[in-house]
């Protein structure tokens, strides 16, 4: 069983020192356990967080610890009156070949319904911040302006496309003319501004001319700042996210137009998925109709390789992946 165990906290950019590569047996579950084999690894913007020492949402991942990362695949023995030897599960499984685990925080999973990469995306945790933060924080209305971030990855892509399918305009902002088209062309956004060669402010006004209504925000810092000065009156912020940030050495400054959201009467909610586990099933539900239909496109990004790990997670902050990023083991 080949494992990534957290070495150090990182400084910065993750680096391959930050994490110690081991080899072991594979483990045996004990009576109450199973073994799941990995068949995907779910790499997220949060296990950067989960990387730091002190308090945040969940506690941080322990030094010695194997790095935790959710992950789907396949029980392949079962001491576990529950889990049987076949079915396929999704669970914080860690970055590993092999995780015995107790069911506690699993969910069983259907590859035939759709494969299994997308369970750790738009099926999965991505998936349900997209619905939750756009539906329940967000509250678009059918005719709203809405804006994304991150538009072309795991959760932005999700959020764009629910927007749309709620009769919202959906407008991302992504990095490259790739991901651009991937957003407009595919995805079907009305439009994607490239944050890397455009003006955005100029873009924002052009694309967004009564304002912006619901800005779902990935990445926070001077997109943000700029997002703040098109809102729209009552506008919501859904703050979801911070990427831009989440490598900082140096304190981050905050956003200094925030006052728009006093003279627009807006509002800026943070909000964590795990808050709505108990409606996933119906987000889940809903989610698979429109991919069924056609309604809802969906793309990951499949690295291989196990021993790849640190500089696969790099891909998320240097902007290289396009749709949800997953590692095969
Ligand atoms: P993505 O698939 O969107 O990958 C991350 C993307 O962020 C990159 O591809 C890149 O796209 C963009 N990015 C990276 N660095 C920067 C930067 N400095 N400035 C601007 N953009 C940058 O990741 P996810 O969809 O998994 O996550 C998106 C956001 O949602 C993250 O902030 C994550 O923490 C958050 N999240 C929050 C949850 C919650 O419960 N609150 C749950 C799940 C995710 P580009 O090339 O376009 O710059």
């Amino acid at each position: 069983n080949r494992q990534f165990r957290l070495a150090r906290r990182p400084q910065g950019m993750v680096k391959r020192e930050d994490f110690a590569f081991v080899r072991g047996p594979v483990p045996e579950p004990g009576d109450g356990e199973f073994l799941v084999r990995i068949a995907y690894i779910s790499l997220d913007p949060a296990m950067r967080g989960w990387m730091n020492e002190g308090k945040s949402y969940v506690p941080p991942v322990g030094l010695g610890e194997v790095m935790r990362a959710g992950a789907v695949g396949e029980i392949v023995k079962s001491k576990h009156p529950k889990f049987a030897v076949g079915e396929h599960v999704v669970g914080l499984f860690g970055v590993q070949d092999y995780a015995v685990s107790t069911g506690k925080g699993v969910t069983r999973v259907d590859p035939t319904l759709a494969p299994l990469p997308v369970y750790l995306g738009t099926l999965g945790m991505p998936g349900m911040t997209a619905y939750f933060g756009l539906l329940e924080v967000g509250k678009p209305r059918a005719g709203d302006t809405v804006v994304v971030s991150a538009a072309a990855g795991a959760v932005g892509q999700v959020v764009g496309q629910i927007a749309r399918i709620k009769g919202c305009r959906a407008i991302g902002i992504a990095g490259g003319p790739e991901k651009c088209r991937y957003v407009t062309d595919t995805l079907g956004f009305d439009a994607c501004i490239d944050y890397k060669h455009a003006d955005v402010k100029k873009a924002l006004k052009q694309h967004c001319p009564q304002g912006i209504n619901v800005y779902f925000d990935n990445v926070g810092g001077e997109i943000l700042d700029i997002v703040l000065t098109q809102l729209a009156m009552h506008a919501r912020i859904v703050i979801c996210g911070a990427i831009s940030q989440y490598n900082a050495t140096t304190a981050v400054k905050g956003p200094s137009n925030y006052l728009s959201l006093l003279v627009n009467r807006a509002s800026m909610t943070g909000m964590v998925v795990f808050d709505w586990a108990d409606r996933y099933a119906e987000a889940t539900r809903e989610l698979a109709g429109w991919l069924t239909s056609g309604r809802l496109k969906t793309r990951e990004d499949i690295a291989e390789g196990l021993e790849q790990f640190p500089e696969v997670l790099l891909k998320l902050f240097k902007g290289e992946n396009i749709g949800k990023l997953v590692l095969k083991p």
